[in-house]
Formats: C-alpha cells, sequence, structure tokens
C-alpha cells in the first residue's frame, strides 16, 4: 500500500527502531506511548481492519502473539503484565487502517470499568 506509514516502516522506507522482526511480523516503539512500554507489533503483509485479516490470514494473528510474548520478555515485562490492545474501526478508536497489535506494559495499566 503506497500511502501506508506501517507499510513503509515495515519495508524500511521509514526508519524505526526495530525491536522484533520475522518472516510475517515487525515490532517496533510506538511513536506517541501512554505507558512506558508501548510497542506497536504489525504483519508485514497490508490489511486494513482486523475484519480483512481474520478473513485472509488468520494465522497471521498467532505470528502477532508469539510476537507479543518475544517482545515482552525483551523488554523485561512478561513477568510483571502487559496489555495487548487490537483495535478495528472508528468505534474501536483505529486511526493507522494496517493491521496493528498494542502491548502496553512497565506500570499497572488500568482497570477497565463498567459503565
Ligand atoms: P490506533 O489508534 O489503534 O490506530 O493506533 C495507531 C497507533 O500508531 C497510535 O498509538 C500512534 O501513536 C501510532 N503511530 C502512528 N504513526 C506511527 C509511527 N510512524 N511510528 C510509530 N507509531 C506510530
Ligand atoms: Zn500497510
Amino acid at each position: 500500500m503506497p500511502d501506508c506509514i506501517f507499510c513503509k516502516i515495515a519495508s524500511g522506507e521509514i526508519p524505526a527502531e526495530i525491536i522484533y522482526e520475522d518472516d510475517s511480523v515487525v515490532a517496533f516503539p510506538d511513536i506517541n506511548p501512554v505507558a512506558p512500554v508501548h510497542v506497536i507489533i504489525i504483519p508485514k503483509n497490508h490489511f486494513v481492519t482486523t475484519l480483512d485479516m481474520s478473513e485472509e490470514a488468520p494465522g497471521l494473528f498467532g505470528s502477532m502473539l508469539r510476537a507479543s510474548s518475544e517482545v515482552a520478555r525483551l523488554k523485561g515485562i512478561a513477568e510483571s503484565g502487559f496489555r495487548l490492545i487490537l483495535n478495528t474501526n472508528a468505534d474501536g478508536g483505529q486511526d493507522v487502517f494496517h493491521v496493528h497489535m498494542h502491548l502496553m506494559g512497565g506500570e499497572p495499566i488500568g482497570k477497565l470499568r463498567a459503565k
């Protein structure tokens, strides 16, 4: 996808600190972190939303999950804990339309509260 910022990071066109990489996945720091550790994990291939990816390449979620465990260990927060988030479309708060997983930790992440 020519104008996709995460495709450009995956291809190396835009430099980023690559924390973890394998055949199908790349992880790099979120540019606007909301926790001491805030990492973005993406598939190298472009999928607009989790809806598309779950149809076309559901196995990639397994690769992203495996990457998240590696990143958590590399960042030293596997035991203290972390949160994984996948935002989909407007109500989910998705701003970048290339599937990505947020990994957040390094301090207690607030509980989700009932309305
Ligand atoms: P979302 O709201 O789930 O679409 O999250 C998009 C995330 O990508 C936000 O947390 C942004 O701070 C992050 N982000 C946007 N551009 C970049 C970039 N160039 N490098 C790293 N993170 C980015
Ligand atoms: Zn993309």
